[in-house]
């Protein structure tokens, strides 16, 4: 279910946001770049239902959204695709996870959650720039089916190879849209060449 999103900007955008003389301003001009052209692929997989419009001269048949829409950021650095995400989708309701990683185990801890209503109709967009052990992701993603949604699309920046086996093992139904599947993990969890730590490059951070 991994689907690299091939687009020249989103090969020109991601060779911005991996350049470590690439300013806060510059990543998260990139990062609001990038988004546009990840989400606007994930986006795809929603359904459209037909509805009635008159036009200045005729009646005919528009389209609406199907499915309701939500998107969770998972803090902090999900917060990078945001802004991008509500202009596409203005309707969308917007639930948040907090999740850390243990410095030496890399095992996730939840330390904030706030989804709103989940229905049968709703898809909901995970968004965080790094898939790299997937532990994190696949905890969103238990917590977000508890919650009770039935589908579920994971929107980042990269991954690591270790990060999408991991989702695939825990959801395989869940599609992964990313820009670029990197090389490996590093002994301290880091995605390798990657671009560093996304919450500190979007935030300024160190
Ligand atoms: N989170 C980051 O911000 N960067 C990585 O390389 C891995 C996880």
């Amino acid at each position: 279910m991994l689907q690299i999103v091939e687009h020249p900007c989103v090969k020109h955008e991601l060779a911005v946001l991996r350049n470590r003389e690439t300013t806060v301003r510059m990543f998260r001009d990139a990062m609001n770049r990038i988004s546009f052209f990840l989400l606007a692929e994930a986006l795809k997989t929603l359904a459209v239902k037909t509805a009635p419009i008159e036009t200045p001269l005729a009646a005919t048949q528009g389209h609406q959204l199907a499915d309701r829409v939500m998107f969770v950021p998972v803090l902090r650095a999900g917060l990078g695709f945001l802004s991008t995400a509500q202009l596409l989708v203005p309707d969308a309701t917007v639930g948040f996870i907090g999740i850390k990683r243990d410095e030496e185990t890399a095992a996730p801890i939840t330390y904030y959650k706030n989804i709103p209503p989940v229905n049968d109709a709703t898809t909901v967009f995970v968004l965080d720039p790094m898939l790299a052990t997937g532990g994190s992701l696949c905890e969103a993603l238990s917590i977000l089916k508890q919650a009770g949604a039935k589908k579920c699309v994971l929107v980042t920046l990269l991954a690591a190879p270790e990060g999408v086996a991991c989702v695939e093992r825990a959801h395989p139904e869940v599609a992964i849209y990313t820009a670029a599947c990197d090389e490996k993990l590093t002994a301290n969890y880091f995605i390798y060449p990657g671009l560093g730590d996304a919450g500190d490059r979007i935030f300024g951070t160190l």
